[in-house]
């Protein structure tokens, strides 16, 4: 049986994305071989990237607005450092959000390049809530934010309205909501929570932000030369790639990121609501800045874990242990998780609240 994956990333995917990645793995468009073999300079894979690229900037409004779509590696970890690499000026500052340990990690990479000043920090509440009172200083060179808080289920509802460029870590909130995708200038994400396979992280660019610094930037850490060479510089994850191209083919095909942010608005407020109306169960993060990905919640009595762990385990689901920084249990909804799997889960509460609450 099929078990409801709720887990934080890797994740669930679209049904039809396995189907067809396994499907390629046998034999890649009838060629012959598989696509763990072809190479990523044939005809085949280059129209992978490239429509993969184009699909990128489609979904998110940005065609034909100066920005580049790239399909690079090294996970979003690598780009807590290619974004100071490329976008923060030799004796220059950049300002950050501290909104959890992922924003962290960006944090203590971009002090390798220079003034890294943190506007605003939720860090003293276990990052709970999203901090709203902050001034981005009008010399920074770029100002970070995570979109959504994959770790304590907080999520960024609003942007700050700046001149200094915004570079948005939405590792796992891409493609799940409506967004003005043109207030950032740099946005990137590990493929492996609403895209594809782990192995690819996508970076949306913003071309004109790129080349002012003065740097000497590596050849591997260069957007610019990774614009060139159309995400081809070296060779890509040529399977991570295809899977993120059968998601965003599956995305488009459920009418894309506004049919899609309704589905998961649907999901978020059925978890929630039991959330908030279970006795036995309380939420972690502060209400308005909740994730519509990443739910995180508690059991009122820890000594009942042992028997609510039980219960969903037999009921199919399957990685909703919380991150050990909060505690409790975290349930991942991205994209591809259906409403049913929401419902069984919800189903398993009231029964369990049917038999523990007094
Ligand atoms: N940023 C966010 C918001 C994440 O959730 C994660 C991983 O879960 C990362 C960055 C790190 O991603 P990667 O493992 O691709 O380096």
């Amino acid at each position: 049986m099929k078990k409801h994956n709720y887990s934080a990333g890797p994740c669930i995917l679209p049904q039809e994305v396995f189907e067809k990645s396994a499907q390629a793995i046998l034999d890649f468009n009838h060629s012959g071989l598989s696509i763990l073999e072809i190479s990523h300079r044939s005809k085949d894979f280059v129209a992978v990237m490239e429509e993969a690229r184009a699909l990128v900037l489609e979904l998110l409004g940005l065609e034909g607005k100066g920005y580049q779509a790239l399909f690079l590696q090294g996970g979003a970890s690598l780009e807590f450092l290619m974004v100071p690499y490329n976008l923060m000026n030799i004796n220059g500052k950049a300002a950050y959000l501290d909104t959890g340990t992922w924003a962290n990690n960006a944090i203590k990479e971009a002090k390798l390049f220079g003034e890294t000043v943190i506007v605003a920090s939720s860090k003293d509440q276990n990052y709970n809530h999203i901090p709203v009172d902050y001034t981005i200083p009008e010399d920074a060179d770029y100002f970070h934010c995570t979109s959504n808080n994959t770790i304590f289920g907080t999520q960024m509802k609003s942007f700050p309205k700046t001149n200094v460029p915004v570079v948005c870590d939405m590792s796992s909130d891409i493609f799940s909501r409506t967004l003005d995708f043109t207030q950032f200038d740099l946005i990137y994400a590990g493929a492996q929570k609403n895209m594809g396979a782990a192995g690819a992280t996508l970076v949306v660019v913003k071309e004109e932000i790129l080349g002012k610094t003065g740097r000497t930037i590596p050849s591997i850490l260069d957007y610019q030369k990774h614009i060139k060479a159309e995400s081809m510089y070296n060779t890509p994850s040529v399977f991570a790639v295809y899977t993120c191209l059968l998601t965003l083919q599956w995305l488009k095909k459920q009418g894309g990121i506004a049919a899609i942010e309704k589905i998961n608005e649907a999901k978020a407020n059925l978890l929630y609501s039991e959330i908030d109306r279970n006795t036995l169960f309380k939420g972690t993060s502060a209400v308005a800045d909740r994730s519509f990905m990443n739910a995180t919640f508690l059991l009122e009595n820890p000594e009942l874990q042992e028997s609510f762990d039980k219960m969903w385990k037999e009921a199919g689901i399957s990685g909703i242990t919380g991150h050990r920084s909060v505690g409790g249990y975290r349930a991942s909804m991205y994209n591809a998780l259906p409403m049913e799997s929401v419902q069984v889960l919800v189903d398993v509460m009231r029964e369990f609240e049917s038999v523990f609450s007094d």
